[in-house]
């Protein structure tokens, strides 16, 4: 169950709910009782968010560097044995 940071744009107030994502998101300030409160977007799962991210910006820039290396190997490797006539090993 996350938790989320709620914030009042009303008088500042700042404070976490435990909620399932099937709850509505809270809208009355329990300080001030005025309906301004906002949900934060950083706190727990920002962070959680945030290192999911990470994860799968290395796993890309991995991957991508592997492809890269299996294109270069592949291109440099011969096609033929010098029987086209667009091959430079002929000429
Ligand atoms: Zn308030």
């Amino acid at each position: 169950m996350p938790t989320y940071e709620y914030e009042c744009s009303a008088c500042g107030h700042q404070f976490e709910k435990f909620q399932t994502m099937n709850d509505q998101p809270i809208r009355k300030c329990p300080a001030c009782g005025k309906k301004k409160v906002q949900r934060m977007i950083s706190g727990g799962a920002g962070v959680l968010f945030k290192g999911s991210g990470f994860y799968q910006t290395d796993y890309r820039s991995q991957g991508y560097k592997e492809s890269a290396k299996k294109d270069k190997s592949q291109a440099s490797a011969p096609t033929c044995s010098g029987a086209c006539n667009s091959c430079p090993a002929k000429s």
